[in-house]
């Protein structure tokens, strides 16, 4: 019965573009044939049909035009005008009758002509549509398959439609479609150190805020392997702005992460191998110093000064390094005391002596502000942002250092003068070892990792660390720490 039903409904053919000839021609001649028999051995009465012929033929035209096209329509239409010229035949019309059956005849040809074209146009117009957004389809599909990453879609609804066979690769399970996101993970992981929950899945996020979210790692075991996954989401929305869906790039960045590891623990290990002779060259050369200078033997007191400097800037490398590597493993330890940010700052600027005394240092006057953090890393930090802002900017140009209290905050802003640094490169320069393209040529070559470690440091502190910068127009970077909960009145 069904089959029956899909074979008549013109519907169920909409996209076939095999189109028929053979059943309009059958069709339209059993009605006609159907017809005959009924006007002449059931009514017993061949005129009785002519009124009815015209709407069960005009029904058939439309009919076969929707099913098969212009094609079957007209071949339906021809069928009907013979019909209607074999009835002013057989029905012998005469005189203004057989005029008048003749025009009929004319006019309703015109019609049905007209309809088999326009109806039959419009299913091949509709035919070509449907083809064409299947072969879309297919090519996406096939596009959507062979992807190198794994990728899910998830609908408005927060059910999984559709994830690609690399995903499943990846992951070593298949993925379920109609599983409902936020009811428990389809395998679990750990992000940022912690068992993640179905809140952190991205394409979830991404579902509920209609955001982009953006390269989120986690760790997934699979047959007794670490797996580690970068996860990415982006909502799919309609041309009114709504979120139809969402869809989650999933890579697998194993191999990457564990060369970083190797490279880091190399970097880890070298930079330890590294600190021991350094420390006895910088000891041996102290003492030659001393006893150069005692000896007035100047030139060669000289000569080891600048020695002495070089290994200064050696050893500042490798604590760089090992303090990178510490913060790539979480094992930067923090000893936190409670002292005076104001005095820090000071005290920093006269630590920095000869290095400080070829630009114009003002600081502010001061507020008394207590924190409570590692003096020793804060210091570094303070360091580390008036030595890039002598670094980057001219001799004798003018370097300002404000010190504020901002609700439970103090804040420090370091000006200078110097190369300044493109708005789009704000954030960048806060990753690790990254570097100014334009300031490539600048005149105290570094590793870009001073501003990462000031960066990891104020925010294991809950403070925040940005620049304020244009290029060629100076930096102004700044910090804030929590005040200490007490403050200590001046
Ligand atoms: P580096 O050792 O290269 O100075 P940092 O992490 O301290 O490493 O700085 C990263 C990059 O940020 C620098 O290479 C430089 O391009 C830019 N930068 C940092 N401070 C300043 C500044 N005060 N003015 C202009 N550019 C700066």
């Amino acid at each position: 019965m069904k089959r029956i039903f899909n074979f008549l409904s013109p519907i169920k053919h909409l996209g076939d573009k095999n189109y028929s000839i053979v059943f309009p021609l059958l069709g339209t001649l059993s009605a006609v044939i159907i017809l005959e028999f009924y006007a002449y051995i059931i009514l017993g009465e061949p005129e009785a049909i002519t009124t009815s012929a015209i709407f069960i033929f005009i029904s058939l035209i439309i009919y076969f035009s929707f099913r098969e096209g212009r094609r079957g329509g007209f071949i339906a239409s021809i069928i009907t005008i013979s019909y209607y010229l074999y009835i002013i035949a057989s029905r012998e019309y005469q005189g203004e009758r057989f005029v008048r059956g003749i025009e009929t005849t004319v006019i309703l040809a015109i019609i049905y002509f007209f309809l088999a074209a326009v109806i039959g146009w419009l299913k091949e117009v509709i035919d070509k549509l449907i083809e064409r957004e299947a072969n879309e389809k297919k090519r996406l599909e096939t596009i959507f398959q062979q992807l190198p990453v794994g990728v899910v879609i998830a609908d408005k609804n927060r059910k999984i439609v559709q994830a690609n066979n690399r995903l499943n690769e990846i992951i070593g399970v298949k993925v379920p479609i109609g599983f409902q996101l936020g009811e428990g993970l389809i395998v679990s992981s750990i992000s940022n150190g912690k068992p993640s929950t179905s809140d952190d899945d991205p394409l979830l996020q991404s579902l509920k805020t209609g955001k982009v979210v953006s390269n989120r790692e986690f760790t997934i075991t699979k047959n007794d392997h670490l797996v580690h996954l970068q996860v990415s989401a982006a909502p799919i929305k309609d041309r009114h702005n709504q979120t139809l869906a969402a869809a989650s790039i999933i890579s697998d960045i194993t191999e990457q992460k564990n060369l970083e590891i190797r490279k880091d623990d190399f970097v880890n290990m070298a930079s330890h191998e590294l600190k021991t002779p350094l420390t006895s060259l910088k000891l041996y050369t102290e003492v030659m110093h001393r006893r150069l200078t005692k000896k007035n033997d100047k030139q060669l007191a000289d000569i080891i000064k600048r020695a002495q400097d070089q290994l200064n800037r050696l050893q500042k490398l490798v604590d760089d390094l090992l303090d990178v590597s510490r913060i790539q493993t979480g094992k930067l330890t923090y000893t936190k005391e409670r002292f005076n940010l104001s005095e820090l700052v000071n005290e920093t600027v006269e630590v920095l002596g000869e290095t400080a005394n070829s630009h114009n240092i003002i600081i502010e006057k001061t507020p008394n502000l207590q924190v409570h953090a590692d003096r020793f890393r804060i210091y570094q930090v303070v360091t580390n942002l008036i030595t890039n802002a002598i670094k980057y900017s001219p001799s004798n140009s003018e370097i300002r250092i404000q010190l504020i209290k901002n609700d439970s905050h103090a804040l420090v802003r370091i000006t200078d003068q110097g190369i300044g640094i493109p708005k789009e490169e704000h954030d960048k320069i806060f990753e690790r070892l990254y570097q100014v393209f334009k300031t490539a040529d600048k005149k105290s070559p570094g590793f870009g990792m001073g501003l990462f470690i000031s960066k990891e440091i104020i925010e294991r502190h809950k403070g925040k660390i940005w620049v304020e910068s244009k290029l060629n127009e100076g930096s102004t970077f700044c910090f804030t720490l929590p005040l200490a909960k007490r403050q200590v009145r001046t």
